[in-house]
């Protein structure tokens, strides 16, 4: 017996829709530029990232993340929706990234570590990127104390870098700074901010390497951040203080570093500051205190670093998405589609 009504059926019909759509894309950019050296492979080139902007807004529909947190509130994510973040705050994310995304009309938001703003050091990463991976002479030996242990490398025939320009930290090692610059990444990273500082000083030391950011690895200063939020194109997000391991602090220390950046961004924008990115965002670099202490700093939502896609039932705190290489057109297609898959 036929008992629904027509409102009854088109309800049906259309919560049958949702629950099939294929749900939204976030996609993860770090650095829009051309790098000669770029070991974590987080940068995109400005041709390429203008080809992959075009596609975007030809084959899919780009939405802001805060539209996209409504939707999946509401449980009713756009057919083809992409979102498109940045994580970290460097300069070219204004100067480069900004105009090409204006051409495209297409919305991002850009999760920034507030203590590197305006700042002058450079994030540890780049820095041993600066000392092992670039063409600087070294002494033939490092000895250096991490924690409880001592560790020693010897470059002995190998003090110049010029072979390592091409190299990305996803392939085998092949030379002894490469191997250094890979172990102090895996050794440092875990670290907080305090101690790992000192020891990024001691490397600089012993490289005759300034800690300073070199002005193609600077973050955002505050007027510039500024510049990126006007217009209203793009949004600011919040990406903790100094870009720690947060499923390695106390949770008190996770809060601070949760809640003082949104204190900080909005005061420097003069505009609620809604969304985090969780630093590294694996599965394993925060935890579900974490997840509940950015809910309590007065978030929306926040991004992860695991692909899949953002659809009805997505936990709008740990938002999947997909880590952008420097890909062809066709490639980020491709990729896009299997995050969907
Ligand atoms: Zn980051």
């Amino acid at each position: 017996m036929l008992t629904l009504t027509l409102d009854n059926l088109r309800s049906k019909a259309l919560g049958l829709l949702r629950q099939t759509s294929p749900g939204a894309r976030v996609l993860l950019y770090h650095r829009v530029t051309d790098l000669t050296c770029d070991p974590q492979l987080l940068s995109v080139s400005p041709k390429r990232f203008d080809e992959q902007m075009q596609l975007i807004a030809r084959s899919y529909q780009p939405i802001s993340l805060r539209y996209l947190w409504a939707c999946v509130r509401r449980g009713d994510v756009p057919h083809r929706a992409v979102v498109v973040t940045f994580d970290d705050g460097y300069e070219d994310n204004l100067t480069i990234a900004k105009p090409i995304l204006e051409r495209h009309g297409i919305p991002a938001t850009v999760f920034v570590a507030s203590g590197s703003v305006g700042g002058d050091r450079a994030f540890y990463w780049d820095k041993l990127e600066d000392i092992f991976l670039s063409d600087r002479m070294l002494p033939e030996e490092l000895n250096i104390t991490i924690g409880q242990e001592q560790y020693r490398w010897s470059f002995a025939g190998e003090t110049d870098g010029y072979h390592n320009a091409g190299w990305s930290a996803l392939s085998p090692t092949t030379t002894r700074r490469q191997a250094a610059y890979v172990s102090l990444c895996d050794k440092l990273r875990p670290l907080p901010y305090d101690r790992q500082q000192p020891l990024i000083n001691e490397l600089c030391q012993w490289a005759s390497a300034s800690p300073s950011a070199r002005p193609t690895h600077r973050a955002m200063t505050a007027e510039q951040l500024r510049q990126l939020v006007d217009g209203g194109l793009i949004e600011v997000g919040a990406h903790t203080i100094d870009h720690p391991i947060l499923a390695k602090l106390t949770d008190s220390e996770q809060r601070r570093q949760i809640r003082q950046c949104k204190d900080d961004l909005e005061r420097i924008i003069d505009q609620p500051v809604q969304s985090f990115s969780y630093p590294y965002g694996t599965r394993s670099s925060y935890t579900l205190d974490t997840v509940a202490a950015v809910r309590d700093a007065g978030f929306d939502c926040a991004c992860s670093n695991f692909p899949g896609k953002g659809r009805r039932g997505t936990d709008p705190f740990q938002l999947p998405r997909v880590l952008v290489r420097d890909w062809a057109g066709d490639r980020l297609l491709q990729e896009v589609g299997r995050a969907a898959a």
